[in-house]
């Protein structure tokens, strides 16, 4: 994609709004939407429909029945939720242990750092080269008080996808909780919460050609009952979380999934088709590189997705080419973390060059020409730092 603002490649952090995500959305943005739950009034019986059918798309998309469906501003709120919300029926049942990983987004990763001051007790899983925290490293962490694992789907920094099958067979029969923030994984892998075996889930639309500020935690049915609300109000959702629904962005998330649902192979194979021209182009131009994820072996293409493209470029520090990089988006590090000058704690964790790499991330609307001028740009400035090294050391 491409506007006055640049090139951009920074999809992970957040993508674009889907045209017809747009259309969907505008009648309920620029006229009377109606209160969801004033459902005596023509309006809000109209809202409540409109809910209602939204809540069936999302469900469709993630293979979750409607009435598992929650309503959040998106996933950091879905994800504190989720772990917040078990905290008094962990504590009760003496079930104090958590686990999770290191590569965890922040909004799992601060929660947990606020539950360990209350009395939780957390562990982090080892992880293999490639950031994946594997079924046995994540297993090797329980004990006998673990009550609820965390663990995301797809990575935002590197793409690579943990392996939640493993975690769910070996959980199985006994009464630990799966939770699974799947914010990245929405519109880039197929997803069903179900087979994932998972009890609650985080999702956000906007890295889904999605609204921004609007999410959803799946909650298990057998689940609902031990979760705590975040927020109290006007009881809506349940009880389980108040607030007015926001009608144009449940409708835009709704159609944002139905599109995912049309699209994914499609968006997929045109990832992997991206994903290869810019390594092709890089290895053409003999630049020196390491792909920071899972890159090794012949079914490396299942544990990471295309989308994602972590790059470490030895003896170049990132914040060069932020500023050499003119007119192209792109991170190095977590865009929602706003300690940007922090080297990233992903790539720390997996003991990756975090001050030498950068993230690329594309999607639905990037193409070969916007891959290609990237390249031309990326390949120009690596040659320029080189040379300038050269005249310094010279
Ligand atoms: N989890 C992951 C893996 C993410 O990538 C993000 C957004 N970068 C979040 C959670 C937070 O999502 P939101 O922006 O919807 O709060």
């Amino acid at each position: 994609m491409q506007t006055q603002l640049g090139l951009y490649f920074d999809y992970a952090a957040t993508t674009p709004l889907a045209p017809e995500v747009a259309e969907a959305m505008l009648p309920w943005q620029t006229g009377i939407a109606g209160n969801g739950s004033a459902v005596q009034t023509p309006y809000g019986f109209r809202a409540q429909k409109a809910i209602e059918q939204s809540k069936q798309m999302i469900a469709d998309a993630i293979g979750a029945n409607t009435d598992e469906i929650f309503f959040t501003s998106g996933a950091t709120e879905a994800n504190n939720w989720a772990l917040f919300g078990l905290a008094d029926h962990l504590q009760k049942t003496g079930k104090t242990h958590l686990v999770s990983s290191p590569t965890e987004h922040a909004a799992i990763l601060q929660p947990l750092k606020q539950l360990s001051q209350r009395g939780f007790d957390v562990s982090y899983s080892k992880l293999l080269p490639c950031g994946m925290a594997d079924g046995c490293l994540v297993q090797a962490q329980l004990t006998d008080k673990t009550g609820l694992i965390s663990l995301q789907l797809v990575n935002n920094e590197t793409g690579v996808i943990n392996p939640l099958e493993e975690v769910r067979d070996f959980i199985q029969g006994s009464d630990i909780l799966l939770h699974c923030d799947a914010t990245q994984a929405l519109g880039k892998l197929p997803i069903n919460v179900k087979q994932l075996g998972l009890h609650l889930a985080s999702f956000s639309a906007h890295k889904a050609y999605g609204p921004q500020g609007i999410g959803a935690l799946y909650i298990r049915k057998d689940i609902q009952p031990l979760i705590k609300p975040l927020l109290y109000g006007g009881a809506q959702q349940t009880g389980l979380r108040s607030g007015t629904f926001p009608v144009g962005l449940i409708v835009g998330f709704a159609k944002a999934c139905h599109l995912v649902q049309q699209q994914i192979s499609d968006d997929l194979a045109k990832a992997e088709q991206l994903h290869q021209l810019l390594r092709d182009r890089l290895d053409q131009a003999n630049i020196t590189y390491k792909i920071n994820g899972h890159d090794y072996g012949s079914d490396s293409k299942n544990w990471r997705v295309p989308h994602i493209l972590n790059i470490a470029l030895p003896d170049i520090q990132n914040d060069w080419l932020l500023e050499i990089l003119d007119g192209v988006s792109f991170s190095t590090g977590s865009a929602c973390s706003q300690q940007g000058d922090k080297a990233s704690h992903v790539l720390t964790a997996m003991h990756a060059p975090a001050e030498n790499s950068i993230r690329l991330s594309f999607g639905r609307y990037s193409d070969a020409a916007q891959i290609n001028l990237l390249a031309d740009k990326l390949i120009n400035a690596l040659l320029m730092i080189e040379e300038m090294i050269d005249q310094e050391v010279a």
